[in-house]
Parts: C-alpha cells; structure tokens; sequence
C-alpha cells in the first residue's frame, strides 16, 4: 500500500498535449462542412479528406486566422513562415496513409500562460509550440467488425504543447481548464467537450525528490474532461510510484483512460519520431505571414480570461466566483452578456452596483438558467435585473420578493411595466411606518414573542430575526424588514 508518507519522497511532472478543434466552417484542406455533430457516417467529406489520388488540398485561410488568434492567447510568437509535413501511419480511419501536419516549422512558437490555481496562487506554463493539423476519421468497434466513419477526417486542428512545468493533478486540471478558457474566449474553438472539441494527452512521470533527471514518462491518451485530466494524472503518478518502489522500471507507453474504472491501461508502446517518416508535403505552400497582417488578426482577438479576472478585481470574488462568471459568460455566450454589463458599471465607478449585478447573477439568475424544469422567456434580462436593483434600492422590494418578481418576468415574452405588475401581485413592500408600527406592535404583545423580547432586552441580538420575522409572515411578506427590525428595537430596547 502507498502510505501518504512514500507519496511525499516523489515529485510528479506532467506535460500536456491538447488538440483543439477550429471554428472553421470547411475543413482544413477541402470544402467539406467542418461540423460534423449529429450527421450521418461519411456524410460530409471530400476525396481531399481521404486522400483519393489525384486529389489537390487548398489550405483554408480562416484555419490559419484562428491559429493566430490562438498564438495570442499562448503568449506565442508566430512564424512568419510555417509549414505543413506528412506524417506516415497506417490505421483505417487515415485511409491517406499520412496526416498532414507540422512537424518542423509550425505556425506558433514558444508561449507561455499563468493558470490560476484555487488556492490563490497561480503556475506558468511554458508552451513548447503549437502546431496545425487534421484530425483523423473515427471507428467505431464491434465485437467481430469495425466501422469507419470519415466525417471528422481533415477536421482542423491546433495541437498545443506545453513544457512540463505542471507538478500536481490539480494544476493539471487547471490548465487544460485554462487553456479552455482561453481558445474559446479567443473564438479558437466552440469547446464542445461532448464532442470531443478539446482532447488532452497527458504525460505523467514520478521521480524522487531533488532528483535532476526526469523519470520515464507514460502518456494517457485522448482525455476529453478536465477531470479526467486531474483523475488520470493522479492515477499514473501512484501507479508509477508503486513500480519504483518495488524496484520495477516503469515504461514508456501509450496508456488509455477507462472512466468507468478510473484507471489507465497499456494500449501500445511509445513510437518514435522515425517511425512516422516525417517529410514535407510538396502539395501545400508554405504559410508566409507579415506583421502587419498578425497584428491586424490578432487585434481582432476579445478581452482574454486574465484580463477579465484583472477587471473584476475591485469586487473582490472568490477564485470560484470568478471562475464561474468565466464560464457562464462561455455558456451563454452571445444569449447575454454579463462580464460585459459587470465592466460597464466598474467603468464607472461604481463599485457596490456591480457587485449587486454580479451577486445577483451567481446566486438568482444562474441557478434559474441551469433549472430545467424553468423556460427562460425572451425578455431581456439586463433590464429586468435593473428595474429590480432601483425597487429595492427605494426599499420597495424585500430580497425574498424581489426573487419571486424576478423569475416570473424572466419567464415572459415580452417586457413590461414591472413596477405596476409588482404592485398588482402585492410584491411591493410597506415601507409606511404607520401601517408597520400597527403590525409590530401586535408582534411584540403576542404571548408567543414573550421570551424572545426578553432575551432581546437581556442583550441577545439574535432573536431579533425571529421577531423581524413575525412581522414577516402576519404582514404576508409586505413589511419592509429593514424597517421592522429598526421599529422593533425601537419599542424594546
Ligand atoms: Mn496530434
């Protein structure tokens, strides 16, 4: 058994390899549609993507737009000149015989990226390279027979490669969520992980502390989740410690993940370079890029996700309240802007508005979102959020209603006159000390309320909730609970 203690005498080096699927329209060499979701087996490819002689691949610009907006959110250089090689295999789902991809000069150089981690602090990763390529056809096993199906052959792709600066599961998972982060936001990928958008090759070596040399390295191949990533690194590291310690070599192999198990198996022994008998492919010109041009593109590129952990830093989040405005943002990407509506009000200066707006969102409006049972209407919520703000900054509103009020209108098709439809429904609270004192006083002489007003008199603060919240319920949630609290103290203390 590994106890905590042997654990402790290693350090765990991981780097990263992540493909990441282009937002391209077409493929990256033929015009066949890029999207293969829900379509049909062999349904959207050209004799470009399986590679029928005689066949001509065009590179398609746009694929390599997205590799330089890409580059920019690596921190990368990008060459000014890149190129693509054929990379030798045989399998069944490359009927070429070959992927095309770059294996000497590739469109993006050394990079670096700071990953928040949640304790606080944050790791640099230096990114080795990015290089372009397709993707390959999918098969689909069966017990005496296989299927192949092509459609997400010549797909383009970047394949992100990191420095193995990475040493605990948790950071690992943390940069291939970054690194998420990142190429959507940069509009690089649409980061459908269910349709494996994003896949992580994760190299994961033990060695004893204060050693200078690496240990030998194992690969899972094809994560598709970043807990899978987190998972797997911290299954290989144990496994491999567990070989070391009985004296055994570890070895260097291509491993494959089985969530359902949780742990990796062996699949094949590591290639090398030679195997694949890179050499350039004649077919395709070389990428020639100025810097006009690069700028130009990359000018396009939006604000990224460190920038925006930079912009919300007055409203003093938590590293996962930060880190779930990022990905709603992503998740109802251009359904509604709420990182951009945050800004606008930090912009000007007004700090407690944004942190209602932002509180509102993570504890209100979010969880309505991710309710199923609830249809979000076509109402626009920024200003439904802004009409509730003002009826309880005039203390017309108590926060349980407000609730209310808010999911209803959000439920609607149409925008309407809020504070007439709140007065209607009785949302509105009384804010009238006449008709409150009346309430109160009831309260405070029900028989009931006799031993909280005498520990409230005895200086027990507390029970005050148990009062305010009376005046609540015989008011029928009209009181103003503010002002109940104020009238109630007023008469006893
Ligand atoms: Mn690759």
């Amino acid at each position: 058994m590994l106890t905590d203690e042997i654990i402790a005498k290693y350090e765990m080096t991981v780097g990263i390899e992540c493909h990441v699927q282009l937002a391209t329209n077409t493929k990256l060499f033929s015009g066949a549609d890029n999207d293969a979701r829900d379509k049909s087996p062999n349904s959207v490819i050209s004799p470009i993507d399986y590679g029928l002689p005689g066949m001509l691949p065009v590179l398609n610009r746009s694929a390599v737009d997205l590799a330089i907006k890409a580059g920019k959110a690596l921190n990368s250089k990008i060459a000014h000149v890149s190129r693509f090689d054929r990379k030798h295999y045989f399998y069944p789902d490359l009927p070429k015989g070959y992927q095309t991809t770059q294996m000497y000069q590739p469109i993006i150089e050394a990079g670096s990226i700071s990953v928040p981690l949640e304790d606080g602090s944050s790791v640099d990763v230096r990114i080795h390279h990015a290089h372009m390529e397709e993707d390959a056809g999918k098969l689909t096993h069966y017990s005496t027979y296989s299927l192949v199906d092509l459609n997400r052959a010549g797909t383009p792709l970047i394949e992100i490669v990191s420095e193995p600066d990475i040493h605990s599961a948790h950071a690992a998972k943390s940069y291939a969520t970054e690194l998420y982060h990142l190429m959507t936001y940069a509009g690089v990928t649409n980061g459908d992980l269910y349709h494996g958008n994003m896949r992580f090759d994760v190299n994961v070596s033990a060695a004893l502390k204060g050693s200078t040399e690496l240990g030998t390295r194992s690969e899972v191949k094809n994560l598709n989740s970043f807990k899978s990533v987190e998972k797997a690194a911290e299954y290989e590291f144990r496994r491999q410690i567990e070989l070391l310690e009985k004296g055994e070599k570890v070895v260097q192999e291509t491993r494959g993940w089985d969530d359902a198990r949780q742990k990796t198996s062996s699949q094949r022994s590591k290639e090398d370079a030679q195997d694949y008998r890179y050499m350039p492919d004649a077919d395709i010109p070389p990428i020639v890029l100025t810097d006009e041009e690069i700028s130009k593109i990359q000018s396009e590129v939006p604000i990224l996700p460190n920038q925006w952990r930079e912009i919300l830093q007055p409203l003093e989040l938590t590293y996962l309240q930060t880190e779930m405005l990022l990905d709603i943002e992503n998740e109802y990407r251009g359904k509604v802007n709420f990182l951009d509506s945050i800004k606008q009000y930090i912009d000007s200066g007004n700090i407690e508005r944004a942190k209602f707006f932002t509180n509102w969102q993570i504890n209100v409006f979010i969880p309505l979102l991710r309710d199923e049972s609830f249809a979000v209407g076509e109402i626009d919520f920024i200003q439904v959020e802004k009409a509730i703000y003002e009826l309880i900054s005039a203390n017309k509103l108590s926060s349980t209603n407000a609730k209310i009020l808010f999911r209803e209108l959000i439920e609607m098709n149409a925008m309407i006159d809020i504070e007439a439809y709140a007065t209607d429904k009785g949302y509105i609270q009384e804010s009238n000390e006449g008709a409150i004192i009346v309430i109160v006083e009831e309260v405070l002489a029900d028989p009931s309320s006799a031993k909280a007003v005498e520990d409230l008199k005895n200086g027990n603060e507390k029970v005050i909730g148990f009062l305010v919240g009376q005046v609540m319920k015989k008011s029928q949630g009209k009181a103003n609970p503010g002002l109940a609290q104020k009238l109630i103290k007023e008469r006893v203390l």
